[in-house]
């Protein structure tokens, strides 16, 4: 499902990064008018829009353009699943959603979690149009300062101006009407402590945030991988005709769904062997990944990164702690 145009505007960004230098402190600053996100909106249903990014890891050539975010024209105006990782992706989608479907408000903007990429690009919509569950906007402002730092170090001039803007509205309805569609709301949690499902009913599109990925594997900083296998069961159970992962292409078989259950398995699993056969962190991280997942973008990359997120509570949870009993 990914065209050759996003390849190709990527080299294209490289090429701009290669030319003005990294951006870092050593190096001087990189020139902030020459850096665009370029997006590009692909229709993946009646009026449904979706901007795919990459199937990579945040890095200065892509700009921290790796998430997928949607917009809707509804009867009486817009509908946006996710603003991205900056406030310049957020002036991007704003342009290209004026572009696609010019002269419409922006009525409701969701957020699915509280995911740098996700959510950053916030601060050009009207807070009160914004909204989440309330565990979200808890998250958001809990960590999102700490994300944007992060993001900054690792991004440099493309997060110029970017501030953590939390969600208006806390949403606890299991659906809500929006400009005259009406849409299914799913509180769930797993890839975080709170993810947020949308349905659009009229189209079928659900909009899974990043509970399913597709060909790109997933991220574990906030995993709970029993809660997120069992989200991704109510999922499978959800009456739809397409699911926009959070990351990859759109997916009208569920094959995101079943993708994402297959690899959280196999890595409990494996790591729960490595820690059984007295592995370190860094032996773990030297295991081989099984050829069905080679596929995955950036997987060796995300299953390092999980070895550290999940390794050390596999520790607490399987080695028993021994009394000494003195004499
Ligand atoms: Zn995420």
């Amino acid at each position: 499902m990914q065209s050759a145009a996003p390849f190709s505007r990527r080299r294209r960004q490289i090429l701009q990064w290669l030319s003005t230098g990294c951006g870092c402190a050593m190096c001087g600053s990189i020139d902030a008018q020459i850096l665009g996100y370029d997006l590009y909106a692909t229709e993946i249903a009646s009026k449904t829009w979706a901007v795919h990014g990459q199937p990579e890891y945040f890095e200065i050539g892509n700009g921290g353009n790796i998430v997928n975010v949607a917009f809707i024209e509804v009867p009486d105006g817009i509908v946006v699943i996710d603003t991205g990782p900056s406030k310049r992706y957020g002036e991007a989608l704003l342009a290209l959603i004026e572009r696609t479907v010019p002269g419409k408000e922006i009525l409701r903007v969701y957020n699915t979690h509280h995911h740098p990429d996700h959510f950053l690009g916030n601060q050009v919509f009207q807070p009160e149009t914004i909204a989440a569950p309330q565990k979200v906007i808890d998250n958001i402002n809990a960590e999102g300062d700490g994300f944007t730092d992060n993001l900054y170090r690792l991004l440099g001039d493309w997060m110029r101006g970017t501030l953590v803007v939390a969600p208006g509205v806390a949403l606890e309805a299991t659906s809500e009407e929006v400009g005259g569609r009406n849409f299914s709301l799913f509180y769930l949690d797993g890839h975080t402590s709170a993810d947020f499902v949308i349905r659009d009913d009229e189209t079928g599109v659900l909009f899974s945030g990043d509970l399913a990925f597709l060909y790109r594997a997933p991220t574990t900083p906030h995993a709970n991988i029993p809660r997120w296998t069992a989200a991704i069961e109510t999922l499978t159970e959800i009456d739809r005709d397409l699911i926009l992962p959070g990351h990859g292409p759109s997916d009208p078989k569920g094959e995101s769904l079943s993708q994402t259950s297959d690899y959280l398995s196999w890595l409990d699993g494996n790591l729960r062997d490595a820690v059984g056969q007295g592995f370190t962190m860094n032996e773990a991280m030297l295991m081989p990944i099984p050829k069905r997942f080679a596929g995955l973008g950036v997987v060796r990359t995300e299953y390092e990164r999980s070895v550290v997120h999940l390794f050390q509570d596999l520790e607490d949870e399987l080695f028993q702690v021994i009394d000494v009993v003195r004499d």
